[in-house]
């Protein structure tokens, strides 16, 4: 009999994940089935040797629905299958050990991302699973019970995972929304999200600045989104792991057009209480009322910062301590606690780490992540509309759908 043909687009997590969980299983069920990569870069798994700045932050601990933006109930239908204590499974049994930081990020041992691509590569040799680079697919159409790529390559079974638009130069261009598409899938409007904001008003003296803060970003006087940690000030605006994460907000309300009044509040010293922030300043002028403005609150944060708190108040930073005002130190603790920015947008798909928005999941059964409509027809990891916050919840997802959707194409192959 001949061999049945499974075809994955995208050599990237997600595609990987699904391609060896496709072979493992049809291993345990005794089939033969031929398992194909194809991969538009030269190398796949490019994106992967980026991820974690390098080290590969490779999942989070906990699989927390309210950590992801998108189609929620897939995501837990599918951790409920997958979930990391499994993945950590996965990468164990190719000799991949993982190791634990702050709020559940696990990264390789290695603390190496290129030990993570490795394992994947050697697995999938092992599993005998072929890669073909240097091939984009351009098309897919129908063709009988299964599909033709190209117009030429024929599979009886597909997986999409070729990814989103962020980042194009690690392969995702969002080709794969359009092949979708034309396959009869309907696309949520994507926009980049985990990117940095863009301020209307720029602050060049602040560039290169990193202190602790905490972000709201504030629609229609509704806060929409928060998060705290190293904000890091630039010559366009914030970044940051929590200008990344609130980036979600501000993208959906420019991309959507949506209407009305968009703006983010910074608290400089989130630790502190509006009352302990004027007793410090009260403190500072008692004790040195001959201290210049300009280093009053370098014990506290940053002096560029504080200069910048300082000059906000429109109070001259060359001025002495002493001469303060209760009115003005009340100033300088409104904008050290709650200071004001006009946002004009986010950084493109370019500088993005991951796409929001993507297939619509409804049109899929969450169960084994098959198209309803279209026998034969998986998708999994960014091209789907799911994205996750920082902290490995973006490869938690690519490996765990792949994995769904990879074991469910194998079963579907055998029964077919
Ligand atoms: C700089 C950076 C750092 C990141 N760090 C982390 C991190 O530490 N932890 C975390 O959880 N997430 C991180 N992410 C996000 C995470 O890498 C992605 O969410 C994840 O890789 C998505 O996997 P995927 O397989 O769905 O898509 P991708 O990894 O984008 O892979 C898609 C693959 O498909 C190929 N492809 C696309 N279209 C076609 C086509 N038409 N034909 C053939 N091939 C095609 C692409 O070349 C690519 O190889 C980071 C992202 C970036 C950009």
């Amino acid at each position: 009999m001949e061999q049945k043909k499974l075809s994955v687009i995208g050599g990237g997590a997600s595609g990987m994940a699904a391609a060896a969980e496709a072979a493992r299983t049809a291993l345990r069920m005794g089939e033969s089935i031929k398992i194909v990569i194809y991969e538009k870069l030269p190398k796949i798994g490019k994106k992967i040797l980026a991820t974690g700045n390098g080290r590969c932050n490779i999942m989070n601990a906990d699989a927390d629905v309210n950590m992801y933006g998108g189609n929620r109930k897939a995501v837990r239908r599918v951790f409920e299958k997958y979930d990391p204590e499994s993945n950590m499974l996965f990468f164990k049994k190719m000799g991949v050990y993982l190791t634990e930081e702050e709020d559940g990020r696990l990264y390789p041992m290695s603390l190496q991302a290129s030990s993570v691509l490795d394992a994947l590569r050697f697995e999938l040799e092992n599993l005998k699973v072929e890669t073909v680079c240097d091939t984009k697919i351009k098309s897919a159409e129908r063709k009988g019970s299964g599909f033709l790529l190209n117009g030429g390559i024929y599979t009886d079974a597909l997986i999409v995972a070729g990814g989103g638009k962020s980042s194009p130069v690690h392969g995702s261009d969002g080709s794969c929304f359009e092949i979708l598409n034309s396959l009869g899938i309907r696309i949520k409007p994507v926009f980049p999200s985990l990117t940095g904001i863009t301020l209307k008003k720029k602050n060049k003296f602040l560039k290169g600045v990193r202190a602790k803060g905490e972000i709201l970003i504030v629609e229609n006087g509704k806060v929409v989104s928060s998060s705290r940690g190293e904000l890091q000030y630039t010559d366009y605006g914030i970044s940051g792991i929590p200008a990344m994460e609130v980036s979600r907000a501000v993208s959906e309300h420019f991309a959507l057009n949506k209407k009305g009044k968009i703006i983010m509040t910074v608290n400089s010293l989130p630790d502190f209480s509006p009352e302990e922030i004027f007793d410090y300043i009260l403190a500072r002028k008692k004790e040195n009322p001959g201290l210049l403005c300009e280093d009053l609150l370098s014990g506290v944060m940053p002096k560029k910062l504080g200069i910048s708190k300082i000059q906000s108040a429109q109070i001259n930073p060359s001025e002495k301590t002493g001469s303060l005002t209760k009115n003005q130190i009340a100033v300088i603790t409104e904008i050290i606690n709650s200071d004001i920015f006009e946002i004009s947008g986010v950084l493109g798909f370019e500088n993005s780490q991951v796409t929001a928005g993507g297939a619509d999941l409804s049109l899929f059964d969450i169960d084994t992540l098959e198209a309803k409509n279209i026998k034969g027809l998986f998708a999994c990891g960014e091209v789907l509309d799911v994205d996750g916050r920082c902290g490995g919840y973006n490869l938690g997802w690519a490996w765990s759908s792949g994995r769904l959707a990879g074991s469910c194409a194998a079963k579907f192959l055998s029964e077919k």
